[in-house]
């Protein structure tokens, strides 16, 4: 029989709660016995694949690569973990939110650059007016809060769920 599917990504994170699932060490063989991952950083797959059984998304929605990537993890996906205080609340991508996206771009890339100065427009993903949580963008089914999470409350999450349990966090569930 094959194995339940697992596909992971970031969206406008620091890649610090992919870095906090692999500070799992060894743990980590405990769950790929139990399932495959069939995208993410450390898989090369090209596409959102059909039939993932756990998505597990870090960041905010803030950009709209970040907005098609989401709703398709979630069209092709039977349960959506929001994985960190950037996927669950905003956290840090969402200080962007008081200022208009142009005067932000023209900061970054006008007033405070030395050289190159100019918004770039090729190649670069265009920003949503705000960074929003995961669960403004598309349906979540489970939110894990930490900045990052505890690799011990990802692990709980994800065997709980591969093996047809309702996720609980129990004492580690902690924001920041
Ligand atoms: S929650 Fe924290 S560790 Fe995770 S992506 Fe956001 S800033 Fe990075």
């Amino acid at each position: 029989m094959d194995k339940p599917k697992i596909g992971t990504c970031w969206l406008d994170g620091c890649s610090g709660c992919h870095m906090s699932l692999l500070d799992a060490d060894e743990a980590i063989i405990g769950v790929l016995k139990k399932a495959d991952i069939v995208f993410g950083p450390l898989v090369d797959a090209q596409e959102w694949p059909v039939g993932v059984d756990v998505a597990v998304i870090e960041g905010a929605v803030s950009s709209q690569d970040d907005l098609k990537l989401a709703r398709t993890a979630r069209a092709r996906s039977k349960v959506v973990v929001a994985l960190g205080d950037c996927a669950v609340t905003g956290n840090v991508p969402s200080m962007r939110n008081g200022i208009p996206t142009r005067k932000l771009l023209e900061r970054v890339f006008v007033e405070g650059s030395t050289e190159g100065r100019g918004v770039p427009t090729d190649g670069v993903p265009a920003l949503l007016k705000q960074a929003s949580p995961l669960q403004e963008a598309i349906k979540v089914d489970v939110h894990v809060p930490g900045c990052p999470p505890k690799p011990g409350a990802i692990l709980q999450v994800l065997t709980d769920l591969l093996e047809g349990r309702e996720p609980g966090l129990g004492g580690k569930l902690r924001f920041g």
